[in-house]
């Protein structure tokens, strides 16, 4: 984890003292400003690994290249050593995670084939903020039902968005991600979860993929979570591998993944982990559906 001098955070540290886990930490405009820029950084290491994604291609290599690409721009790789209580030290700047496996994959040297998905999951450090993003792709040519599942997964993230908007509850997402995947059948990842973030990568509240509207915190303008939907082709239940990280899907079955860093404002959600390119196309698409 990476260790933080500054003044914020010293109160953060000392508002988790006080107030335990369960602080939700509002952004001021200084600190919105980081996450942005953190937040573009990391969309474009993701675009960048998008376009990589190809038959023979391994993880090794989108490793290598996320992690150049990360420390070039002066941040650093989040998940390196990454040591959640009892776990042992994360070993990679990303998570890769192929078919069955769910999130926390461990990058190798075995070339993607035609008909994979893989599931990227990744997150820097910029002066003290964390973007974290995950997007699942597919490799070549994959079947109808997969194209559907990482499909699927992308809408239920931005129904989970749309629910950032303060007076809403941290239930109104898990709720409007699980109203949309359900329609399709799908497991719902219920033993991982999205997440407050800002100068640690994991902050309260815990942001579950499934729930009531009305229920849970209360969202309130400067909070950024992370959410990421995690849906399986089969059951929702998973597993995890010796390495003590990689987590698969108990029938192995494929599952994907979708991720983005979201800032609560007066206006409602500001997606973070988007590339200059594409919040310009956000933004002309919206300036279009409000002049319709
Ligand atoms: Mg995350």
């Amino acid at each position: 984890m990476l260790r933080d001098s500054t003044i914020g955070g010293l109160i953060s540290g000392i508002s988790r003292v006080l107030f335990g886990k369960k602080m939700i930490i509002a952004k001021s405009q200084k600190d919105l400003e980081k996450m942005r820029a953190v937040g573009e950084l990391i969309a474009d290491v993701r675009e960048t690994l998008r376009a990589m994604v190809a038959p023979g291609v391994t993880t090794l290599e989108l490793n290598a290249a996320a992690e150049k690409m990360m420390r070039d721009a002066g941040s650093i790789p989040t998940f390196i050593g990454y040591k959640p209580h009892g776990m042992v030290p994360f070993p990679f700047a990303i998570c890769s995670s192929v078919n069955e496996q769910v999130v926390h994959g461990f990058s190798n040297d075995v070339p993607l084939k035609e008909g994979d998905i893989v599931s990227l999951d990744m997150a820097c450090t910029l002066e003290g903020f964390v973007g974290d993003t995950a997007m699942t792709v597919p490799v070549g040519n994959v079947s109808d039902e997969l194209k559907q599942l990482i499909r699927v997964t992308e809408e239920c993230l931005e129904r989970g968005i749309e629910q950032c908007r303060p007076g809403g509850h941290v239930g109104d997402i898990g709720w409007a991600v699980q109203e949309h995947a359900e329609k399709f059948g799908y497991g719902i990842v219920r033993d991982y979860t999205g997440h407050g973030i800002g100068r640690r990568m994991h902050e309260a509240p815990q942001i579950p993929n499934y729930g009531r509207r009305g229920t849970r915190e209360r969202i309130r303008t400067g909070y950024c979570f992370a959410i990421e939907p995690m849906l399986n082709l089969g059951t929702a239940e998973t597993r995890t591998l010796e390495d003590k990280w990689t987590v698969v899907t108990l029938d192995n079955k494929p599952s994907a993944h979708a991720e983005h860093t979201v800032a609560v404002t007066q206006e409602g959600p500001e997606i973070l982990t988007l590339t200059k390119e594409q919040k310009k196309a956000l933004r002309s698409e919206q300036g279009e559906s409000a002049a319709a």
